[in-house]
């Protein structure tokens, strides 16, 4: 759990119900046995800095390069695209659902969940602008994309570690098993 700035605390607890063992990562030596790293929302400002502090980009950049799992969510989510550690190829645009509508909650039908959508919590949420060819979009909001897979990294716009449903966290695990093979 990259735990330099945001809500870290309501997915370590999923990732607990789920059976995981969590680790709490703020500098580089923290990574180490990681199998797996879940990226929390809150302020990427805040985040980008903590990881400039922290000397961690080029870690997490290694991790990535060695197929670790990783699940961006909201602020996590802009913190892998192109212009942040540049571990998916793709550009989010923050804050994208305007002032108006600052947090709301949508069903988003997500690729490669089985049965009904995911209740989706949008605060101050960005969507994913742009993407190359291998990312794939899982889902969308009125036509903007808030859910991609890249290999075995994960992008949600939105929070769903605040509820009870855990499939997406549940896919994060899958991955992480399928890695250690
Ligand atoms: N608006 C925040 C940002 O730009 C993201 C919000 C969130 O993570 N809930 O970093």
């Amino acid at each position: 759990m990259l735990a330099i700035q945001g809500g870290f605390e309501a997915h370590e607890r999923v990732l607990r119900r789920l059976g995981a063992e969590v680790k709490q990562v703020k500098v580089p030596a923290d990574l180490d046995g990681i199998e797996g790293l879940v990226l929390p929302g809150g302020e990427s400002t805040a985040i980008s800095l903590g990881v400039e502090r922290e000397r961690l980009a080029e870690p997490l950049r290694e991790l990535a390069r060695a197929g670790t799992p990783m699940l961006g969510s909201c602020a996590g989510l802009i913190m892998l695209d192109r212009e942040h550690l540049g571990l998916m190829d793709m550009r989010a645009q923050r804050n994208a659902f305007g002032r108006q509508v600052a947090s709301f909650e949508a069903d988003v039908d997500v690729e490669g969940l089985d049965g009904r959508p995911v209740r989706g919590v949008f605060i101050r949420a960005p969507l994913i602008a742009e993407h190359g060819p291998d990312v794939q979009i899982l889902g969308a909001v009125d036509g903007h994309a808030v859910a991609a897979r890249e290999g075995r990294k994960l992008a949600l716009a939105f929070h769903t570690e605040l509820g009870s449903d855990d499939r997406l966290h549940k896919l994060f695990l899958e991955d992480v098993l399928a890695a250690r093979e």
